[in-house]
């Protein structure tokens, strides 16, 4: 049981209009692990460079995170910079430094190349692909990806995407990636590459599961505060992973459960900049949020 993650541990530089941080912890593997934790045992597999804090990932240790595959290479961790306006729904980003990124090969240690569970969080296509290359009969391979890997290494990303089980994008990139305005067609396009699972993002509004041929929608909890939506998709595919893994079963009536999770943990990540809201979050917060989510969208059987 547990998950193995390949995606980025990285120091971002991040403004919103309600404050900024300078080089504070991030990532995409960092915030999946922050929300994936709180349910199942978790691996990451990633790379920092010398200027790392490694002191910043102790609240994942304390969790017993498994970090024996966060290497350390000589150079600057990977950095990203981006900016959001009012509306909290999209990123703009002033800088991507991938630095170390450059020089890293994924080393899948032995004692996690049979994970169950594989997610491959946001991170150039072809470290994917060499992940996939290590690991022998995962249950569940789920892929992650953004528009600077959909613009760069479009191709690289169609190979990827053929060979896992499920895809999580948010909506604006699903319609970039297969040119399609309906977000329908768009999942039914990457379904035909091969997921049969695919879940597309919405920001604030909330997610659509495309599960072979039903759909599930998950509502946006409306929120009092948001600070920073960095990581959001990732703290999703966190909970949504770290629960289907402690269940154990990929199936239609886990997969909607799933979806809440995810949405519950992304909407505590934006409440605080970087990973600091998923420090100090505990198990039953989690679960006051998703019976929220329960009442936000139950309506008694309508008869006519
Ligand atoms: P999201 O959940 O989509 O908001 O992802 C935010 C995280 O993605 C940030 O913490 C960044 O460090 C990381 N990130 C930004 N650009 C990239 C990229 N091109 N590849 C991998 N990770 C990235």
């Amino acid at each position: 049981m547990g998950i193995l993650v390949v995606g980025t541990v990285a120091l971002d530089s991040v403004e919103t209009p309600f404050g900024h941080v300078d080089r504070a912890l991030g990532g995409s593997a960092t915030h999946f692990t922050a929300a994936a934790s709180f349910l199942t045992p978790v691996a990451i597999v990633g790379v920092v460079g010398e200027d790392f804090p490694h002191a910043e990932l102790d609240f994942l240790r304390q969790r017993k995170v498994d970090l024996s595959g966060l290497e350390t290479l000589p150079g600057k961790t990977f950095h990203w910079k981006g900016r959001y306006g009012f509306d909290l729904n999209s990123a703009e980003t002033l800088a991507t430094d991938l630095n170390v990124l450059t020089q890293f090969s994924p080393k899948i240690p032995k004692n996690l190349r049979e994970s169950e569970f594989v997610f491959l969080a946001n991170i150039h296509p072809a470290l994917q692909i060499q992940v996939l290359e290590q690991i022998v009969r995962p249950k569940l391979v789920a892929l992650d990806t953004m528009n600077f890997w959909i613009q760069g290494e479009p191709d690289l990303l169609r190979k990827v995407m053929a060979r896992v089980n499920l895809v999580v994008i948010n909506e604006g990139e699903a319609r970039q990636f297969t040119g399609e305005a309906s977000l329908l067609k768009a999942a039914r396009q990457i379904q035909k590459l091969g997921p049969r699972i695919v879940i597309i993002k919405q920001g604030e509004y909330g997610a659509l599961l495309f599960y072979e041929q039903e759909i599930f929608s998950a509502p946006g909890l409306p929120l009092e505060s948001v600070k920073d939506p960095t990581g959001a998709g990732d703290s999703f595919a966190g909970g949504m992973m770290g629960y289907l893994s402690r269940v154990g079963q990929v199936d239609l009536k886990t997969l909607c459960q799933a979806i809440i999770v995810g949405s519950s943990m992304a909407s505590y990540n934006v409440e605080d900049f970087s990973c600091h809201r998923l420090k100090t979050l505990t198990l039953p917060e989690i679960v006051s949020r998703i019976n929220q989510f329960k009442k936000l969208s139950h309506f008694e059987e309508i008869t006519l």
